[in-house]
């Protein structure tokens, strides 16, 4: 039985934010992610910064919430931003009066927009359509989300807070209005602990409902998903939006050596419905096309989707901090020890941080205040990191120096992102990494326009000095992984791409005969 005065579920951006926060302020934390850190929505984003200028016409509070918060990012994450700034361009159909409406409501929320002529826009990015009639410049950014919450996590647990990934919460014990004792699976051998907390906060985005289930309430929620392109290349320096209200395929986001283009907006039943349709791509690439036309002939190397929680309004239990997100206290209905928090942005999620910790602390009778704008977040693992903007740069030199340990190590090992040896074997060896796609996720080994054909086994090998899993396990889970969001860009030039790799992984190396033997094995062994 484990005792920790504040359980946070859920190890994406706010759970990863609160534990800091709480951590920093003297609290005793513990945070429970059920997958890797960043599995759900917060890996599963464009990776905006917001400035706020997408929502200051819509809606105005999250844009001056995302104005502020933009700023002490850029000052506390800088490692995991790359501050390229934005446009936002109108094209000739679209409503003419939006550019001073925009511009208005940009001077009101805070955000600092500047008209700017269309030539002056041409010339930082010739890449745009010749058609377009007005450029407004804003303060948007690209951010590495798999590092923002790393960076939290890093920065929790310097400051004393325990944080486990591939732990599961099962059930909650309830007793007299209380969570007496939380049952957490630990994915890794199968184990049950114990854990008897103070207080539970449910941060688990569009798993909540499943979580306040689990202590006899509810939630009223929405699930929206959101599905995004990768294109295999950068076509401008900037982020580029549509200057109209917020609508399907307005955004392309730089990202590394790659471009996201996002998103649409369906309800689903699922927070796990993440499947991306081909007409989904279709209609992103269209739409994205019309900003930068080089985009219609551009490859797609994979799709992704993310979900997002919409808290209906009518809920009659939450206590509404903002528009933007909410804080819900189910001690109103007969929980004493729980709190939710919903909704947000991956650019808002220090403040809703920041919000919880607040009723937290006042709850446990801590009064050290919030310190969590005003320090640098931990760079994920300290020297070894890379600046973003320096990732994909072509003055990356390949080492071939096999029998030299330290040039080695300085060895290209991803060609497309320009990975090096040591990073993949910091992460390979790290407690947090059970697979590749883990390795993946914190250094983008396998994210280029390659999609991991040529740099698979190299991982492969790296992780299983690391790992007693089997190899042959290890390898065909994540090409499972990997194929979800390779199927739906398949006919946007993915294609070939894909029968080189079926050529190599099936045709030299049989990897489907071997992963049958070992499942018919698995089988005969009794096991799953
Ligand atoms: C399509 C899309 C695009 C977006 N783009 C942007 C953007 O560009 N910029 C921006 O600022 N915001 C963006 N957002 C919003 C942003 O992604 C979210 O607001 C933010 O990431 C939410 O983080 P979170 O930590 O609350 O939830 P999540 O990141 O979803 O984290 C919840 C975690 O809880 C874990 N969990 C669930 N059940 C359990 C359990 N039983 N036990 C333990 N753990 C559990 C999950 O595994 C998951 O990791 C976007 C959202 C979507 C859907």
């Amino acid at each position: 039985m484990f005792k920790t005065e504040v359980l946070v579920i859920g190890g994406g951006a706010t759970g990863a934010g609160i534990a800091r926060d709480l951590a920093l302020r003297g609290a005793e934390v513990t945070l429970i992610e059920g997958s890797d850190f960043a599995f759900g929505a917060s890996g599963r984003c464009h990776g905006m910064l917001h400035s706020g200028a997408r929502y200051a016409v819509t809606d105005p509070i999250s844009a001056s919430e995302c104005a502020i918060e933009n700023k002490i990012l850029k000052r506390i994450a800088d490692f995991c931003i790359e501050d390229t700034g934005g446009f936002f361009i109108g094209l000739p159909n679209d409503d003419e009066c939006y550019p001073d409406l925009f511009m208005s409501a940009c001077r009101k929320a805070g955000v600092d927009a500047i008209e700017i002529s269309v030539n002056e826009a041409f010339k930082e990015e010739p890449l745009l359509s010749e058609n377009i009639v007005a450029s407004i410049d804003v303060p948007d950014a690209s951010i590495d989300p798999f590092m923002l919450v790393l960076g939290n996590i890093e920065s929790a647990r310097s400051a004393g807070s325990t944080a486990l990934n591939y732990h599961l919460v099962r059930k909650f014990d309830v007793r007299e209005s209380r969570i007496e004792k939380v049952y957490v699976e630990n994915l890794r051998n199968g184990s049950i602990d114990e854990y008897r907390p103070e207080i539970v906060i449910n941060a688990t985005g569009a798993w909540a409902n499943h979580i306040a289930a689990l202590a006899g309430v509810s939630i009223d929620l929405t699930m929206d998903k959101g599905s995004m392109v990768v294109l295999g290349r950068r076509f401008t320096h900037r982020l580029i939006n549509r200057l109209r209200k917020p609508s399907n395929g307005d955004i392309v986001v730089p990202n590394y050596s790659s471009s996201i283009i996002g998103t649409t907006s369906i309800t689903v039943s699922s927070p796990t419905s993440t499947s991306v349709s081909e007409q989904e791509v279709d209609l992103l690439m269209r739409e994205a096309a019309m900003m930068m036309p080089p985009i219609n002939a551009s490859r797609a190397i994979r799709a992704y989707a993310g979900i997002r929680p919409l808290v209906s309004r009518k809920g009659g239990d939450s206590r509404e901090i903002s528009r933007t997100f909410q804080l819900i206290d189910h001690s109103e209905k007969g929980i004493e020890n729980l709190i939710s928090v919903i909704g947000g942005k991956l650019t808002t999620y220090r403040l809703m941080a920041e919000k919880v910790s607040d009723i937290v602390c006042s709850r446990l009778g801590i009064s050290a205040s919030c310190r969590t704008s005003l320090e640098p977040l931990s760079i994920p693992y300290g020297e070894m990191h890379n600046k973003m903007i320096g990732r994909g740069s072509p003055t990356v030199e390949i080492q071939t120096h096999e029998n030299n340990g330290e040039l080695r190590r300085d060895e290209v090992v991803c060609s497309c992102e320009k990975i090096k040896r040591q990073e993949v074997e910091f992460w390979a060896s790290h407690p947090d990494v059970r697979g590749l796609s883990d390795v993946m996720r914190r250094t983008r080994a396998g994210m280029g326009y390659c999609q991991s054909g040529l740099c698979v086994f190299n991982l492969l090998t790296m992780l299983i000095e690391y790992s007693d899993t089997d190899p042959l396990y290890l390898l065909t889970e994540y090409l499972k992984e990997r194929e979800k969001g390779i199927k739906p860009v398949l006919l946007k030039g993915q294609i070939v791409e894909e029968i080189f790799k079926e050529c190599l992984l099936n045709g030299v190396y049989h990897i489907s005969d071997l992963a049958e033997a070992l499942r018919n094995e698995e089988n005969a062994e009794g096991r799953n």
